[in-house]
């Protein structure tokens, strides 16, 4: 369950890093990491990234949010994606390896969850980076609880400087 790198946001990702660890594909997370939950615009900033991480990389979107929201959060960005992925469980991590024909090792996942993201990447052999969420105010009422439980972890591993970026 433990992440990679704690990043402060998806753009404060080297993407030289990614590349000196030897990726190839990025899975990335939706809610929280690239959109605040309750809205529709990716921030300009954040769509920089993505498209500059494109040119490098293979990407696609895993959330498990519904099809209709992360079709409309990765068509402008021309993304694959897959939705209802049930995270944390491996299926779909797999799945989306295979999509991108991209073997699990070489492939960083994205995400602002530990028991989903950062759990489903690591029990695949992959590379996880935890982000902190852009809105946590505005959780799911079943991810405020785990939140809590989160920090805790967060915030031990915090004191390590070497998993900071
Ligand atoms: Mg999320």
């Amino acid at each position: 369950m433990k992440p990679d790198k704690i990043a402060e946001s998806l753009e404060s990702i080297p993407l030289s890093m990614l590349e000196t660890w030897g990726i190839e594909g990025i899975i990335l997370d939706v809610d929280n990491t690239i959109l605040p939950r309750t809205s529709d615009t990716i921030a300009q900033s954040v769509e920089n990234w993505i498209l500059e991480a494109k040119k490098q990389f293979q990407i696609i979107i895993v959330s498990n949010n519904s099809r209709k929201k992360i079709k409309r959060a990765s068509q402008p960005l021309q993304l694959a994606y897959i939705p209802w992925a049930l995270k944390p469980i491996r299926y779909y991590f797999l799945k989306a390896s295979r999509r991108i024909h991209v073997e699990p090792s070489k492939i960083c996942v994205i995400g602002d969850q530990l028991f989903t993201d950062v759990k489903g990447a690591k029990a695949c052999k992959m590379k996880a980076i935890w982000v902190q969420p852009l809105e946590p105010g505005k959780d799911m009422i079943w991810t405020k609880k785990r939140r809590k439980k989160e920090q805790f972890w967060i915030q031990k591993w915090s004191c390590d400087f070497s998993l900071k970026i």
